[in-house]
């Protein structure tokens, strides 16, 4: 059952296969040290995991509501109980300080535990019907063989967001995870697949396949009956392109540029403490992170100068030690895009006023300084584009009203927020800001499991994940007349 070494990646058809190409993974923080060897499945294995996944599937359909709300209960606690051991996989092949590891690792385990319970309550409806005689039913069905395309900025808890609404409806799994985090990725389908036996139900129906987006990543997406991706624009509307040409559901979690507003009537310490933890933790690596703070002329000085304090008090280092509060950045590539992106900056004028380039410390490492930029307009490309970093600018405006337009002047909408004490400004932001999630007094990073996640514009594309929206993706209604 369990991968007898770590070049045992795959599991395909309830077996831990071998892949071909060998995979090493460099841990972030100390690149001397090699943080697992593992090889890539082949387009074969694909192949192989999908045909097994839709044999497995029927019997997983049939099974009770109770069943399938038991494994994933079983999903729920296996999290809970190992939650030391993945975060250190996660710290160690990721990058994630271990306190961020283990709140993602609990966030998967509730959210498991949330989709026991909906398992429970799959929803249907009798209704009358306009015609004498007729009663209809409208129900639900599973989709099908569901592929899961994921990132490895979260890559615990965005695939049980996904992976556990799958399970609880019905679904049978073939879930690619990033290629830059296979421990993990392995450590939670053992856990997966220890669940499904224990319940007596196929394990071949979830299946794990490492490889690279453009072969493995797009091999499941022409295999499966429905896909949800969370990922990059760019890839997204590559796959979104291809569902649509293969008539299948797809749901996309993307990018965002998320502003932070911070208006003349907020306490600057209050505003800044919430604008570090919005833009920083996790080196900035989280789709719901501010880059835009859009600050009100008359408190922009007290708030930079309180940020850049609490900037320099930051503690960045090695994930695994305990004084860590950030981490290194994931790789070389992430790296060399944040640094060109704070060069681009300041050749478009913009003013450091913390960070803004690598840090040494004692082991060789992905280190990059938290950076604030002021002085800067909503045109330039720092906060056009998602920098995906621990990078973040000021704008300054005049008042609520630029502030609320220099907002909603972006290709994004995933996240968002104010700072204010004006109930009358809150309930203005509320209402017009242009995202799928928004909040007061607070970061925009953060989010609860039990309610729905996603955004609008370039940021979301398909019905919503989490909470009760998930069922609208993986199910399938049906709607049956009867005569008496
Ligand atoms: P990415 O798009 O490069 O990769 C995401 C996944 O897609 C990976 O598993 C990758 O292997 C796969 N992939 C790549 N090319 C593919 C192709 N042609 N066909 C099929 N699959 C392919 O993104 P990333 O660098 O891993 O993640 C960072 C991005 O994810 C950021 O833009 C971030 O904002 C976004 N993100 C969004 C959310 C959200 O919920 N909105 C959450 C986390 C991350």
């Amino acid at each position: 059952m369990s991968p007898a070494s770590d070049r045992i990646t795959n599991f395909i058809a309830g077996s831990w296969r071998p892949g071909r190409e060998r995979l090493d993974i460099v841990n972030p923080s100390n690149l001397d040290e090699l943080a697992g060897s593992y090889s890539l499945a082949g387009a074969d294995d694909v192949a192989e995991a999908v045909a097994a996944a839709r044999a497995a599937q029927p019997q997983w359909r049939a099974a009770t509501v109770e069943q399938r709300s038991l494994v994933l209960d079983a999903i729920s606690r296996a999290l809970f109980d190992r939650k030391d051991e993945l975060a250190r996989i996660a710290a160690t092949e990721g990058g994630k300080t271990i306190p961020d590891a283990l709140g993602e690792i609990t966030r998967a385990a509730h959210l498991a535990r949330f989709f026991a319970a909906e398992a429970l309550r799959a929803p249907g409806e009798t209704l009358g019907s306009v015609r004498p005689g007729v009663e209809v039913d409208v129900t639900r069905e599973p989709v099908g063989v569901i592929g899961l395309v994921t990132p490895w900025n979260f890559p615990v808890a965005t695939p049980m967001w996904k992976i556990a609404p799958a399970l609880a409806f019905g679904n049978a799994v073939i879930w690619k995870p990033s290629e830059k985090t296979p421990g993990i990725s392995i450590a939670v389908t053992r856990l997966i697949a220890e669940a499904l036996e224990a319940h007596g139900m196929p394990a071949a129906l979830f299946n794990l396949v490492i490889g690279a987006g453009p072969n493995i990543g797009a091999a499941v997406v022409d295999a499966v009956d429905a896909v949800s991706f969370t990922g990059s624009v760019n890839t997204g509307r590559r796959i979104a392109v291809r569902c649509a040409e293969r008539m299948i559901r797809v749901q996309l979690e993307l990018g965002g540029q998320n502003p932070l507003v911070v208006l003349g009537d907020a306490d600057p310490e209050r505003a800044a403490e919430i604008g570090v933890n919005s833009a920083y933790f996790h080196a900035g690596q989280r789709c719901t992170a501010t880059g835009r703070f859009i600050v009100e002329d008359s408190i922009h000085d007290a708030f930079v100068a309180a940020m850049t304090e609490r900037m320099a008090a930051l503690r960045v280092g090695h994930a695994l030690l305990p004084e860590t509060q950030i981490g290194p950045v994931i790789d070389e590539f992430q790296l060399t895009k944040n640094l060109h992106y704070i060069d681009t900056g300041l050749k478009e004028g913009a003013q450091l006023a913390s960070g803004g380039g690598r840090l040494d410390r004692p082991t060789r490492g992905w280190f990059l300084a938290p950076t604030l930029f002021t002085e800067t307009s909503n045109a330039m490309t720092i906060n056009r584009e998602e920098v995906f970093g621990p990078v973040a600018s000021v704008i300054r405006v005049k008042d609520y009203e630029e502030a609320l337009h220099v907002a909603n002047d972006t290709d994004y909408g995933l996240s968002s927020g104010i700072i204010t004490n004006s109930m009358k400004h809150a309930r203005h932001f509320q209402a017009n800001i242009q995202a799928g999630m928004t909040m007061l007094n607070l970061p925009t990073a953060g989010v609860d499991y039990h309610v729905p996640f996603g955004g609008r514009k370039m940021s979301s594309y398909g019905p919503r994940e989490q909470g009760r929206s998930a069922i609208e993706f993986y199910t399938i209604i049906k709607t049956a007349y009867r005569a008496l």
